[in-house]
């Protein structure tokens, strides 16, 4: 939804250009300081705002640091190898985004000669690029007056203007989303969507506000009737999925067994075996089911891991192996030392940090007799 045309009623029209007044002010005193903020490159920006989805702002900076020091132009990452994108995304989760990044900055080279479009409506064309994103990319890049209209933004826009219908429903959508198109001023308006993001994250965040330090207040209806604290009007959403595993983290010589994962969750990233049975059975399912032969070798720990509708619910077991067959159906034994190459999901964290303590104390070679 990408319109200049303003048809609020003009209490609106005066309270929205209020709005853009306070928050650019507010934000020239109180913008926080982003390595990507200030620069007028559309490639590091559509990075920045793709990195940000679902992560936060501490934890996107030295993986964006890192990500534009090893691709500095779109062009670098159009040649890119999918796996040396994917490792360096490691810390970030969500890596169908970095497949995307990827297929949309070959997409970019191959049909606008590696010049990121400037017109929204273009940049929805390229994968991963999303209204939100398309928004974000020509306002602070190019300087196009559209809005960035995010879960951030309708949160802001219903306490505002203190729109009380379940903004999961298409008119309360709607109506947010031509408050906030209506808000957006013709000049600085990157500046603009980066204000309202600040202010989302800082000031008017989830939960109970701090309308205290906020620019907006003057103007803000559920300020000004108290209920700030009550909207947005969400739906109770269905709970997550809880999905339990048992991993066995297998030392065989200074070896383990991993598997590059071909589902859709996480695929092409490295997990160690996910399991189903209890954790007790591992010993007679892993000879059953693998013909490996193993004892445990120290305490189980439990993991858990929260994607957004699932939750792993992981026994992470040591086992020490005795013999072993080649592995089969997408299984590989790996060098411990090597595994730093390959790239992990952070849900694999608690795995690798055993296998590698585990290493440690029992390292041995390979045994004699073996499938090997
Ligand atoms: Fe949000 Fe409070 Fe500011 Fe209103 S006054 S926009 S509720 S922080």
């Amino acid at each position: 939804m990408f319109h200049g045309c303003r048809k609020e009623p003009v209490e609106k029209m005066i309270k929205t250009d209020e709005i853009s007044v306070l928050l650019l002010e507010w934000y020239d005193r109180f913008a926080r300081s982003m390595p990507w903020r200030g620069i007028h490159d559309p490639y590091k920006t559509w990075v920045s705002e793709i990195m940000l989805q679902q992560t936060r702002v501490e934890t996107v900076i030295p993986d964006y640091e890192r990500f534009i020091a090893r691709f500095p132009a779109l062009k670098d990452l159009a040649e890119a190898d999918e796996a040396e994108v994917l490792k360096l995304w490691e810390g970030l989760g969500y890596y169908s985004r970095a497949r995307n990044l990827l297929k949309g900055a070959r997409q970019v080279m191959e049909q606008f000669d590696g010049n990121v479009p400037r017109d929204p409506r273009l940049l929805c064309r390229i994968s991963g690029i999303g209204a939100y994103t398309a928004g974000a990319v020509a306002s602070i890049a190019y300087d196009v007056p559209v809005p960035a209209v995010d879960g951030n933004v309708l949160r802001v826009f219903s306490r505002l203007f203190g729109i009380r219908d379940n903004i999961h429903m298409p008119e309360a959508r709607k109506k947010l989303e031509l408050l906030a198109a209506s808000a957006v001023p013709e000049k600085r308006a990157g500046d603009y969507n980066q204000a309202v993001m600040d202010l989302g994250a800082t000031v008017c965040v989830p939960g109970t506000p701090d309308c205290d330090r906020c620019p907006l207040f003057s103007v803000c209806d559920a300020f000004i009737r108290g209920d700030a604290a009550e909207l947005p009007v969400i739906p109770g959403s269905a709970p997550q999925k809880i999905v339990s595993f048992s991993v066995p983290v297998l030392l065989f010589g200074n070896r383990t067994l991993i598997r590059k994962r071909t589902e859709s969750l996480l695929k092409g990233l490295w997990c160690f075996p996910l399991l189903n049975c209890d954790p007790e059975e591992l010993p007679s399912f892993l000879y059953k089911n693998f013909h490996i032969e193993a004892k445990p070798a120290g305490e189980a720990i439990s993991a858990r891991h929260v994607f957004t509708h699932l939750i792993w619910q992981m026994t992470v077991v040591p086992f020490s192996v005795t013999y072993a067959p080649p592995p089969s159906s997408g299984y590989a034994w790996f060098e411990i030392s090597s595994l730093n190459n390959l790239a992990f999901p952070s849900a694999m964290n608690i795995p690798l940090k055993t296998v590698r303590s585990f290493q440690q104390i029992n390292q041995k070679p390979i045994p004699d007799g073996t499938g090997f």
